[in-house]
């Protein structure tokens, strides 16, 4: 693969590695064990990070950027990253979710196995690791039980102008600390009655200082650990220390982190201090969240969209879920260069969604097959048909390359019969200014077939056009002598309607109207595009006639399309628009 644009982070680590910050580190055994860093080998990897989703949602495309980033790091620096599901939070976390991530992780194309194992891991492992570290704080006077209600505490927390006040109970004893905490694990206070807090100073100017909660009680099954634990650790205080057992090099993660960096530093020392960590410790790093136009990625909102079924569900093809994604038709490379063209920077910035389309057509451009589609077809009659070929039965056989760059890739083959589906913008009776397609009089090319000549139309009794009349003109077929000899400025695509595939076509376009769909507090869902969806019956060429689900095409003149990898079936092909030829999202 090419090498990737330099950005801040590799700059970092190549620092890292030319120091040999994490040369010696050792590494061994099961993360969360008390004897992991005794145990200790060389780490066999160079750097260590890690994509570590919390399973309460699916992953979207801003999650795809993260996994993009830290496995793309590892990987280009002989490194590993480790898929770690942030499972802390007991409420809002299930299998199905951990199952689809470990899915669209594996649909990216990314392996979390390296150096002879799987790096797959579940901070519920180190629970009991977190309980022994909370323990070793109120040990060293670092930690204490308060029983504020949480309304004293915020209070108590003070703002960005005025400092924080100390709590009553922040002076307790250690024994008496021990004790109380002790009480919480067992069960023996109501929920939400007490918090351990990590004590470091309460006027400090990052709020994030302030003592912040470390434990709470929380009587909720967990998927993992199921009832055995009645009191959760907090992220900010979880995190860093998976990060630390796994022996994770650098921990990236997005802008919002950057206040509680000071508290991921004070309590990694402090754990290593009293022994329980091993030095080198894992720093933390932030980039900008990846934001892309017409899209929102908040899993709040994403859920009400399908809650509310705004979407079919959370693989609808206009969901900016990894699983939407994919059933809409984007490739996993695509995303991927999404990820390695948008870089890592230090600010949060809005990508034009027309990135991720350019990507998109630049790795489908010079694989995918050809083929003609008529997508709001019109009946063309050839009314000298019978005379010109010998008998209205006859096909007269056409063909084209499968790919113009790609002769390997063979040819298709269709035919001509007297009654053909075209375009029905490809007819005007009256033809517009520039209009060089079907109207009475003019002559265009069948691509890959005949010239023909219009000469006129049906209509029903409302004016509707029920079907555009031509003559064939004889000895113009394509790639024959002297097919060249009658000029013509217009060649439409158009599929036999003896041998054409009726399909159902799903055209799809952005969900929102508004670029920033919710700038500023705007209810995003006033901003819906009513048009988003479009369902057509079209037809297809007969190269289609058995395509599986999610082979891909690119129909001439019409863009990317993909058959639907649930509803498409050979005798009832369901076929999804990914996107145009052309970029037609920019404003
Ligand atoms: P959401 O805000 O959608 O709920 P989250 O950040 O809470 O997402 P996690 O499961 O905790 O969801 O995310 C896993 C990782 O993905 C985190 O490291 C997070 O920083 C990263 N991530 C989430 N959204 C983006 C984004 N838009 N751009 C880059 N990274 C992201
Ligand atoms: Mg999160
Ligand atoms: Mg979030």
């Amino acid at each position: 693969e090419a090498v990737k644009p330099a950005n801040f982070l590799r700059a970092i680590i190549e620092r890292d590695l030319e120091a040999g910050t994490y040369t010696h580190r050792p590494y061994g055994g099961t993360p969360g064990d008390a004897a992991h860093h005794a145990a200790g080998q060389p780490d066999p990897a160079k750097v260590r990070l890690r994509f570590p989703p919390e399973p309460n949602g699916y992953l979207h495309v801003g999650h795809a950027k993260s996994i993009c980033l830290n496995f793309g790091l590892a990987r280009d620096y002989g490194g590993v990253c480790h898929l770690r599901f942030d499972d802390t939070n007991p409420e809002k976390e299930e299998q199905e979710y951990v199952d689809a991530i470990e899915e669209m992780v594996k649909w990216l194309g990314w392996d979390w196995n390296a150096f002879g194992t799987p790096h797959l891991y579940y901070a519920s492992n180190y629970f009991d690791f977190m309980y022994r570290a909370a323990e070793t704080l109120i040990e060293r006077g670092q930690a204490y039980v308060d029983e504020q209600t949480p309304e004293e505490m915020r209070a108590n927390r003070g703002d960005f102008t005025t400092p924080g006040t100390n709590s009553p109970f922040r002076d307790r004893t250690v024994a008496e600390n021990l004790a109380r905490f002790r009480e919480m694990r067992d069960g023996q206070h109501a929920d939400g009655s007490m918090v351990l807090r990590a004590k470091i100073d309460m006027a400090s100017p990052n709020i994030n200082l302030r003592d912040p909660a470390i434990y709470r009680i929380r009587r909720a099954t967990h998927h993992n650990t199921g009832d055995k634990w009645c009191i959760y650790p907090m992220y900010t205080f979880a995190h860093p220390i998976e990060d630390a057992l796994e022996r994770i090099t650098h921990s990236i993660c997005t802008l919002e982190f950057e206040d509680q960096r000071p508290f991921y530093d004070w309590l990694l020392e402090n754990l290593a201090d009293a022994g329980l960590l091993a030095h080198p410790l894992p720093k933390q790093y932030e980039f900008g969240r990846l934001n892309l136009s017409y899209v929102v990625t908040s899993k709040r909102k994403l859920k009400q969209l399908v809650d509310e079924k705004h979407v079919s569900d959370w693989d609808d093809p206009r969901m900016p879920t990894l699983a939407g994604m994919r059933r809409r038709g984007y490739t996993p490379a695509a995303v991927r260069k999404m990820a390695d063209d948008t870089g890592a920077s230090k600010t949060n910035a809005w990508i034009d969604y027309s990135v991720l389309d350019i990507a998109l057509r630049a790795d489908l451009e010079e694989q995918v097959p050809r083929a003609m589609a008529v997508i709001d077809p019109v009946q063309l009659k050839l009314t000298n048909y019978a005379e010109v070929f010998g008998s209205a039965e006859h096909r007269e056989p056409c063909s084209a390359p499968a790919h113009p760059h790609h002769p390997e890739l063979g040819q298709r083959s269709f035919s001509l019969g007297p009654a053909l589906w075209i375009e029905r913008e490809d007819f005007a009776e009256v033809p517009p200014k520039g209009f060089f397609r079907l109207f009475p009089g003019n002559k265009v090319r069948l691509k890959y077939g005949y010239v023909i000549e219009c000469t006129g139309c049906e209509k029903d009794a409302n004016g509707t056009v029920t079907a555009v009349t031509a003559t064939v003109v004889p000895d113009t077929k394509s790639g024959t002598p002297g097919a060249d000899a009658v000029k013509v400025k217009g060649v439409l695509t158009w599929v036999g309607v003896h041998d054409g595939v009726p399909a159902e076509i799903r055209l799809f376009d952005r969900l929102f109207t508004e670029a920033q769909p919710d700038a500023g507090g705007r209810d995003f869902l006033s901003v819906l595009n009513p048009g988003s969806k479009k369902i057509v019956q079209g037809y297809l060429e007969p190269s289609l006639a058995h395509a599986p689900p999610e082979a891909r095409y690119q129909f001439e003149r019409h863009g990317y399309f993909v058959t639907d990898r649930l509803d498409h079936r050979a005798d009832a092909p369901v076929i999804n628009r990914i996107t145009g030829l052309r970029d037609s999202w920019a404003k």
